[in-house]
């Protein structure tokens, strides 16, 4: 990196960020483009000589073809998925460890990037109030992975060895892992990529009298089932926020469930284990004393700009075990060895699939410290009250119906069914109509750009999702989105599009 061009070109990428956020409302959220639009725009093989200021021209081909068909995720009316909140410090601290650009995959490779990692983990748990056991200071341990995915695949794995070793590798095949309809799918691929058979993998079905959330009861007798079939329990996948509803597992009666059972515990927190940084929705994580492992992505809703997972584990060993490499001499960390003591000397290598990993430690730590634990909860809240003006504004329009409770800051509603519906869009059954009716109106509501949602499909219901989670939204602009959805649904767009 040459220090003096690195100066004068990180000015212009700088401004080039800065000139993108100053103008970011003036996007539609959503790109009106089709699949292939980019590539007819861009030479077929990359240039064999670089123009003479190359940075410049490919800065305004960003400007000019590239800004035009992203999705503006960091637009204030974006409301799809789960956000993914981002900060000055957050998109700073990813441009500090760019340009340090280490590789901490053991201690040695970079003592302070591990142990950075170590003490923010521990920051951050101590933040949202997690048990003692997960943390580095209560015996256990954290550490920064890029998604829920690989922490699920991680846990999962070093469940499969930890129970492999006890009843022997060839009973790989007799290995079940639990879930409900509502787990994330990533669940599933994670079960499948650590060898679990696709039949073992129990989705447990959920229902709308109890909240779409997995039930004790309901577990139990999957585990007992198994257990009677000469199968063995391995792992149970609790959701806190489950990414359709934003539905909590009880985590107290779930472990309860499969205590003594040698079943490993991981409790997917993905967007709502943030919100734990606020007292009062420490309830969604009652009963964590007794999981095996938790993890949260702070780049959904704890300002750590993509990308950013936090697991945490109760035993590090059992992950050591399943992914460590020490056998590779090259790699062996002089330290680690020397002391005997992970907690002295931890070598991340071996609590993730690969060895290269990058310095995420970095950017959580700034946006800790630039923000304090009470400048997330200030976040946490103000997207909370939004969603919650949100879910009055919806009930107060009869035209409209919030089937189930707002949960944290996101709001799902729909159109109300009935024969008005099954008239509209035509067919005969009420509720397929009323679907129909509703992936209408969400694709005419994002057809306008103002506003960006999506939708999910729960207990055969189609709903439109409402997250509120961006740094930058305000409440002009949850309004705005909801005039929007008023507008098409008065206009008929949920019924014009054929
Ligand atoms: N779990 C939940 C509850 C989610 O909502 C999501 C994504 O939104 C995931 C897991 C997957 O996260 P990742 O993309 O980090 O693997």
């Amino acid at each position: 990196l040459d220090a003096g061009k690195f100066r004068r070109q990180g000015r212009q990428v700088v401004d080039f960020i800065a000139d993108y956020y100053d103008g970011i409302n003036d996007y539609p959220v959503r790109p009106a483009v089709a699949p292939g639009f980019l590539a007819g725009k861009l030479p077929a093989t990359a240039p064999s000589t670089p123009e003479p200021d190359a940075l410049a021209a490919a800065l305004r081909d960003v400007r000019e073809l590239i800004l035009p068909g992203i999705t503006h995720w960091q637009s204030p009316r974006h409301f799809a998925h789960f956000s993914a909140t981002a900060s000055n410090v957050g998109a700073l601290g990813e441009a500090l460890a760019a340009g340090l650009n280490v590789n901490p995959f053991t201690w040695e490779a970079s003592p302070a990037a591990t142990e950075l990692e170590v003490v923010v983990t521990d920051w951050i748990g101590k933040a949202l109030h997690l048990p003692e056991r997960l943390l580095f200071a209560g015996g256990g341990g954290g550490t920064l992975l890029g998604t829920s995915c690989e922490a699920m695949l991680c846990t999962i794995v070093a469940a499969r060895d930890k129970k492999l070793a006890e009843i022997g590798e060839e009973r790989i095949g007799d290995l079940v892992v639990y879930c409900s309809d509502q787990t994330h799918f990533s669940f599933q691929k994670a079960a499948r990529i650590a060898g679990i058979r696709r039949g073992n993998c129990r989705e447990i079905p959920t229902c709308r009298e109890s909240g779409f959330v997995l039930t004790a009861t309901a577990l139990q007798a999957a585990v007992a089932a198994d257990e009677a079939a000469g199968r063995v329990p391995l792992f149970l996948c609790a959701t806190v926020g489950t990414t359709p509803t934003a539905a909590v597992d009880p985590l107290r009666e779930l472990c309860a469930a499969v205590e003594g059972r040698g079943v490993w515990v991981h409790v997917d927190a993905a967007y709502a284990g943030a919100a734990c940084v606020c007292p009062e929705f420490r309830h969604a994580i009652a009963g964590a004393e007794a999981v095996d492992s938790f993890s949260t992505n702070p780049h959904k809703w704890l300002l750590a700009n993509m990308d950013c997972c936090a697991l945490w584990v109760a035993r590090p060993a059992a992950l050591v075990a399943a992914l460590g490499t020490d056998h590779d001499v090259i790699l062996k960390d002089a330290a680690a060895a020397a002391t005997g003591d992970h907690h002295a000397a931890v070598g991340y290598k071996d609590w993730q699939v690969a060895l290269s990993r990058r310095f995420r430690a970095l950017k959580l730590w700034l946006v800790l410290s630039c923000h304090g634990v009470d400048g997330l909860r200030a976040v946490v809240r103000s997207h909370v009250g939004m969603a919650a003006a949100l879910e009055r504004m919806v009930r107060a329009d009869a035209r409209f119906e919030v089937p189930f409770p707002r949960q944290f800051a996101l709001v799902c509603f729909r159109l109300r069914g009935g024969g008005a519906a099954a008239q509209l869009v035509g067919g005969d059954d009420e509720l397929t109509a009323s679907n129909e009716l509703n992936r209408r109106l969400l694709e005419a509501v994002n057809a306008t750009g103002r506003a960006y949602m999506s939708s999910a499909v729960v207990g055969g219901m189609y709903v439109l999702r409402c997250a509120v989670g961006n740094s930058l939204t305000e409440e002009r602009h949850v309004q705005e989105a909801w005039s929007v959805v008023q507008g098409q649904a008065a206009a008929g767009g949920a019924a014009a599009d054929t």
